[in-house]
């Protein structure tokens, strides 16, 4: 399982690989030594159990959306029906866009499930049993504030 954990002080990305990872890692960004706690589960790439930077236990699920990809298609889609449709050729302008919509939504269901710590948002890639739910604002908002609390950023 590749684990990315975040910084608690900057919010850095910093990849770690579950299997063979350190009881601690530094931040690139920061310095800051962050202990970790790698749990049986994560470090099989059995399940995600236990949040290796913050020990929390609360994890939601989200597409491992690339944000920059999305942009790129998003523009492409919109040059080619834009070049359409400045041609006067409305009816192809739409169809060539609802079938860039379709390419879209293959390419997003073709997208994996990654897990996310509620409080701390290292992600967790690999191929365990996704046994999180869905993203719930209300309890990112609880967890979140508990978990910053806790580091001192509130
Ligand atoms: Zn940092
Ligand atoms: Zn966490």
């Amino acid at each position: 399982m590749d684990v990315l954990a975040k910084c608690p002080k900057c919010d850095a990305g910093l990849p770690v690989h579950a299997a063979d990872a350190p009881a601690a890692i530094k931040c690139g960004r920061c310095g800051r030594e962050i202990p970790l706690h790698i749990s049986q589960a994560v470090r099989d790439d059995r399940a995600v159990d236990r949040c290796p930077v913050c020990e929390g236990g609360e994890f939601y699920i989200r597409k491992d959306f690339d944000p920059k990809l999305g942009l790129t298609v998003v523009i492409i889609d919109a040059l080619i029906s834009g070049a359409f449709y400045w041609y006067g050729r409305d009816l192809i302008a739409y169809s060539i866009l609802a079938s860039a919509a379709l390419i879209d939504l293959v390419v997003y269901g073709r997208l994996k499930d990654i897990t996310v710590c509620y409080r701390c948002h290292s992600e967790f890639r690999g191929s365990y049993n996704r046994t999180a739910s869905a993203f719930d604002l209300h309890t990112a908002d609880v967890l979140e504030v508990e978990y910053e609390r806790r580091i001192g950023r509130r």
